[in-house]
């Protein structure tokens, strides 16, 4: 890192010409500028270049080049391992640019990089349209849609880079390219799943699609010593989901603050009213919820409705794998290990993916997880810095005990900071020789590395 000096010489001179502002660590806002969403994160960088356009991010990067500091790039700050930001270096904070725009008869959208799902979701409502997205709604579109992009309509739609029409990015040299199929194939592909490793994204331009105001979903809760045959329930409904529906299963604890431990599950169903209500009776059926919170509900609201289970500053640990299937010996592992969780903010969720995003070819995109099945997330969530330890120890514990049902491949928006092995390559599978070479290609320096890292091909 540059002396203190120099660097507070050239974010004086940066911040002539900087439309947006060039913080320090004096200056007021910079504590609250350098938090991200995980208050477990704790890193502070010599500068956040809090940027209001695609000039100012050049220049940010253009001055973290000649200082010869590290980059990091924040969009929504939501990455649990804390990839947003830096010790040291220069923070390029993208949460200034939330601008959105919707072309209602083109069915398209385009939104700034740093941009959430809160901003975006009610625009495209606004015309009875939607692209996937995340379920909690202050989640960035930059980091969730580079990476992948899980959500309600992934099912009819897949999943949010499936609907990526262009990208404009501002690569490690300081250009601006406009990325589509078209112009840059190469990139566009790895883009397209490759996360923060290949530019800074300034704007994304998505397919939109006929989606509600209103759709059927919502919470589906039941006593914790039904957890077997919730889970068991849920593992047979999911083989036969119309791809409008998506359903999930969690194992966690009431949001009433009680810590009384759950199994629910929360699906979401964006066809034809009449025939989501349908659709979901089954699961309303089943056993005797204690809570039975599915039905119309509007598309923007459902996506806000996890929001206060996670909320901005809780301290959070997370591992998440594939399932090779969702075996009985999986279910009571799971069930065993939540019996031990130390927190009542701490969860267990499975994700079913099926449908559009499984039609998609594993080497269509550089997102390789395109087989339906189970995506198992153990989700360590606390407020209390005395139970670090213990939410940390039951996280990995879970893993390890669970690591017999666990399949190769990993979401990268999902790693934690302290994986052993080589995650990124096994998120990637097939496709990290080619993500290598094309970072080789942009990016030779990996001047972008505060990510899950592609190392560009020697
Ligand atoms: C509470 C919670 C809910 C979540 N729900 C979902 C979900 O429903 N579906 C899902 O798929 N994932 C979900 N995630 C995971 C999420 O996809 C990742 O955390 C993702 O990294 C968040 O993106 P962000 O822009 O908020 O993150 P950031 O922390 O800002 O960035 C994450 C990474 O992406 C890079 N990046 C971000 N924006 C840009 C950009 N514009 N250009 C270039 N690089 C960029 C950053 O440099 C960093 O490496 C959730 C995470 C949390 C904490």
């Amino acid at each position: 890192m540059g002396s203190t000096s120099v660097v507070a010489e050239a974010a004086a001179k940066l911040a002539a010409s900087f439309k947006g502002q060039v913080l320090q660590p004096a200056d007021s806002g910079y504590e609250d500028a350098r938090k991200v969403h995980n208050g477990l994160v704790d890193k502070r960088p010599a500068l956040i270049a809090r940027c209001h356009g695609v000039s100012d991010v050049v220049a940010a990067l253009d001055l973290a080049r000649k200082l010869g500091i590290e980059v990091a790039v924040r969009g929504g700050g939501h990455n649990v391992a804390g990839r947003a930001t830096i010790d040291g270096g220069v923070m390029i904070d993208l949460s200034p640019m939330r601008a959105v725009g919707v072309d209602a008869k083109r069915k398209t959208a385009r939104a700034q990089g740093g941009a959430t799902w809160a901003d975006l979701n009610p625009a495209t409502q606004e015309h009875s349209l939607a692209v996937t997205g995340g379920v909690v709604s202050a989640t960035g579109i930059g980091g969730l849609t580079l990476g992948g992009g899980i959500g309600w309509l992934m099912g009819k739609y897949g999943l949010a880079l499936d609907n990526l029409r262009a990208i404009e990015l501002v690569t490690a040299d300081g250009k601006v390219l406009q990325v589509d199929k078209q112009s840059e194939p190469d990139l566009f592909w790895a883009l397209r799943g490759g996360g923060g490793n290949f530019g800074i994204a300034t704007n994304f331009e998505f397919d939109l699609h006929a989606v509600g105001p209103t759709v059927v979903g919502g919470p589906i809760v039941h006593p914790i010593e039904h957890a077997s045959d919730t889970l068991r329930f849920f593992r047979d409904a999911t083989q036969s989901l119309a791809d409008e529906q998506i359903l999930f299963a969690a194992l966690t604890h009431a949001p009433d603050g009680s810590g009384t431990p759950v199994a629910a599950m929360v699906t979401c169903h964006c066809g034809p009213l009449a025939e989501a209500e349908r659709a979901v009776q089954s699961i309303r059926q089943f056993g005797t919820p204690m809570v039975d919170g599915v039905g119309a509900v509007a598309y923007e609201q459902l996506n806000t409705a996890l929001d206060a289970s996670f909320p901005k500053g809780a301290l959070s640990y997370w591992k998440s794998h594939f399932l090779t299937e969702l075996s009985d010996g999986a279910i009571e592992t799971m069930i065993d290990c939540f019996a031990r969780c130390p927190t009542p903010m701490g969860q267990f969720l499975i994700e079913h993916l099926h449908g559009a995003v499984t039609r998609v070819g594993v080497s269509e995109t550089a997102f390789p997880h395109r087989k339906e099945g189970y995506n198992f997330l153990i989700l360590a969530q606390w407020t209390d810095h005395a139970d670090t330890t213990a939410c940390i120890e039951w996280a990995r514990e879970t893993a390890k005990l669970m690591q017999p049902f666990f399949a190769a491949g990993r979401y990268v928006n999902y790693l934690d900071d302290d994986e052993t092995g080589d995650p990124v390559r096994a998120a990637y599978g097939l496709n990290y020789r080619r993500l290598q070479q094309i970072k080789a290609q942009y990016d030779p320096t990996n001047v972008f590395r505060m990510n899950q890292n592609i190392r560009p091909l020697a």
